[in-house]
């Protein structure tokens, strides 16, 4: 004879992931890795405001340090920057049509850079399509604009739920505070999410600090000077951003995905 209330449950679950939300970092997460030569951007940025306009090493120099200072901050004090704190902190007017031609050499500098990995949309719509919802949180000077025209650009916007940018908040990874809004953003409990990323300090202590599971994806060659001792174990490891459905379908319904 069978128990209705096990048979009510059993259904119940299959409607019902255990997962509510799965969000995800930006750069090496939903972009595959690369290592940038940080000083090249704003040499890229100098020679892009013209020979007129500026001293090319002395701009580059100081901007490099103002934003190398602003990161240095993230890691230590946990405060967010934006592009144009950095700027003006390094004497230059975000306004002026000189820098905006720097920034728009610079942006054509990181536009390679900026790719979604080629996996991405599949793992997202297994997620939409089995009822969890997506959501994105990065560390980034960049505004809310610029990297929802990346993922416009790359036809992934439209299966993004909810998306939060450091910029746009006075908080970086790994502070709570800052986990807390992107699962508010994804209108999900933060122990129903799950976080996915490449940095251990940011991305799995961060998250497992709110109750969050953490995925790590350990391959990023992370320079030694933005890694932070610190003690974290991951959840799961994912060796490709595709082995996220097996991950999470295992955590929301017991079993393994297809996708
Ligand atoms: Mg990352």
């Amino acid at each position: 004879m069978t128990d209705p209330r096990a048979t009510s449950s059993d259904a119940s679950s299959a409607r019902t992931p255990g997962v509510q939300a799965v969000i995800f970092d930006w750069g090496g997460t939903i972009t595959p890795w690369h290592t940038v030569d940080v000083r090249e951007q704003w040499q890229v940025f100098a020679r892009g405001m013209g020979a007129i306009a500026c001293p090319l090493n002395d701009t580059a120099s100081a901007v490099l340090t103002a934003e190398d200072e602003a990161w240095r901050r993230g890691r230590t004090e946990g405060t967010s920057a934006r592009l144009d704190d950095i700027l003006q902190t390094a004497g230059l007017d975000p306004t002026h049509p000189a820098t905006q031609a720097g920034l728009a050499a610079y942006r054509e500098f990181w536009e390679p850079h900026t790719f979604t990995h080629p996996n991405i949309q599949q793992v997202w719509e297994w997620l939409r399509d089995n009822g969890i919802r997506v959501g994105v949180l990065s560390n980034t000077i960049w505004s809310r604009d610029y990297h929802r025209g990346i993922f416009e650009r790359d036809g992934v916007l439209h299966l993004v739920d909810g998306d939060v940018y450091s910029s746009e908040t006075p908080w970086v990874k790994p502070r709570p505070e800052i986990f807390l809004a992107a699962a508010a953003a994804v209108g999900a409990d933060p122990s129903a999410c799950v976080y996915v990323g490449d940095r251990s300090y940011e991305d799995v202590h961060g998250p497992q600090s709110v109750g969050m599971r953490a995925v790590w994806i350990p391959h990023s060659d992370i320079p030694a000077d933005q890694q932070v001792s610190h003690e974290a174990t991951p959840d799961a490891v994912a060796h490709e951003v595709t082995d996220v459905v097996d991950i999470v379908s295992a955590w929301a319904f017991g079993g393994t995905g297809d996708a």
